[in-house]
């Protein structure tokens, strides 16, 4: 069940520095990346033509075992991830992809999409609606959401209490969400926040109207990078003008010691319903924590390597906190995450000027796109490789 792709865009991703900068050790020869769109070029699978546009999620996931039965791909018994050494990455004219005809998912050419976007599904995007979704379908935020008490709704499915009709929207506590990181996981996970919140009555909030609309949404945009802070403040100036969404929306863009200042200036009333959590530090973790409001969901998907752990069990327990952590199951959300990316061509589909995507380069400036990368001087980076060429050598 394999097939061989030829990489048409490979991306550049915040997981890829971590080998990068030797936090994460690999043979040497390792051939980087995990996120690419291509064609299949050769394929021993029955469901996987030869010539088929394709997205793979960045680890392979045999469709068979009891991860993949439950939607949770990125738990697969036999999970394999690009760019390690259990297998060869993308960053290169040609990548051999096992379980293939789970793995790999044809893009349908009519998508209304630029082609470039359609690599931010491999990772990223779905990553980033992976982290917005665990906070706003988690049960603590369930009541906040329809401005209902939580016993009226969630705790009452156990044991029926007599209900309360919602707050009229004007006067329902306003709800917060802060982004602690803003690199392109960060923007994708606004985004997709934006996207959900902006069709509350649609999957996957399915609110009985659409009265969040008018409530008041305070936004929190937190990196030490102000680029990064100002390409997000754009996206969500475009989505308001392109969609008109929220009636009371209020964004807040704060440097590291600005957030940690507003933790302290602020009760804890003020303090945010759910945390995006999009780094992968400890100091960020402990940011969320200081950001978060008793009841509140930290959803955390920056891949942490640090042996240590930045909260205790007396910090959860004085605040009521839970925790959602992990590896986004990027086959699992795609069909969604595609959802999103048609919708938010305006931020998504644009290639530099504010987009998400900062450049799309040739392949042979990948030394020096590493390297501004890593000074967090360019945004997301796509390599191209010259068809005619690598066609040539196959
Ligand atoms: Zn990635
Ligand atoms: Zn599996």
């Amino acid at each position: 069940d394999e097939a061989i792709v030829q990489v048409e865009l490979a991306g550049l991703c915040g997981s890829d520095l971590h080998v990068y900068r030797g936090a994460e050790s690999v043979p040497r020869g390792t051939i980087q990346g995990h996120e690419f769109i291509g064609r299949v070029v050769s394929s021993r699978s029955r469901f996987v033509s030869v010539g088929t546009l394709v997205v793979a999620p960045f680890s392979t996931s045999c469709g068979s075992c009891v991860g993949c039965l439950r939607g949770l791909s990125s738990r697969c018994s036999a999970a394999k991830l690009f760019g390690s050494p259990a297998l060869a990455g993308a960053q290169a004219e040609f990548v051999k992809v096992p379980h293939a005809s789970n793995s790999l998912v044809a893009l349908n050419p009519v998508l209304d999409v630029s082609r470039e976007s359609l690599l931010l599904c491999a990772d990223i995007l779905p990553t980033g609606f992976f982290a917005a979704l665990q906070a706003v379908t988690h049960p603590n935020l369930a009541g906040v959401l329809r401005g209902i008490p939580q016993t009226d709704l969630v705790w009452s499915a156990v044991s029926p209490l007599p209900s309360t009709s919602p707050l009229p929207a004007l006067t329902a506590p306003a709800l917060t969400f802060a982004i602690v990181g803003l690199g392109p996981v960060g923007q994708c996970a606004l985004v997709s926040l934006l996207d959900i919140l902006m069709r509350p009555t649609q999957a996957p909030l399915r609110l009985p109207d659409d009265s969040l609309l008018s409530r008041s949404i305070r936004l929190l945009l937190v990196d030490g990078v102000p680029q990064r802070r100002l390409t997000a403040v754009n996206m969500v100036n475009t989505i308001q003008k392109t969609s008109g969404g929220f009636k009371n929306l209020v964004v807040e863009s704060l440097d590291l010691d600005q957030a940690q200042k507003w933790t302290q200036s602020r009760n804890l009333d003020e303090c945010a319903d759910a945390v995006l959590e999009a780094v992968g530090a400890n100091s960020s973790l402990s940011l969320a924590y200081h950001l978060i409001r008793p009841f509140g969901v930290i959803s955390s998907v920056g891949v942490h390597t640090s042996p240590t752990f930045p909260l205790t069990g007396d910090d959860l327990y004085n605040k009521n906190v839970s925790l959602a952590f992990g590896r986004c199951p990027v086959r699992a959300l795609l069909p969604l995450a595609l959802g999103t990316l048609e919708r938010r061509q305006d931020v998504l589909g644009k290639i530099g000027g504010g987009g998400l995507i900062d450049r799309v380069v040739h392949v042979n400036q990948a030394v020096e796109m590493y390297k501004l990368f890593e000074e967090r001087k360019v945004g997301k980076v796509l390599f191209r490789f010259d068809e005619g060429k690598s066609a040539a050598k196959l």
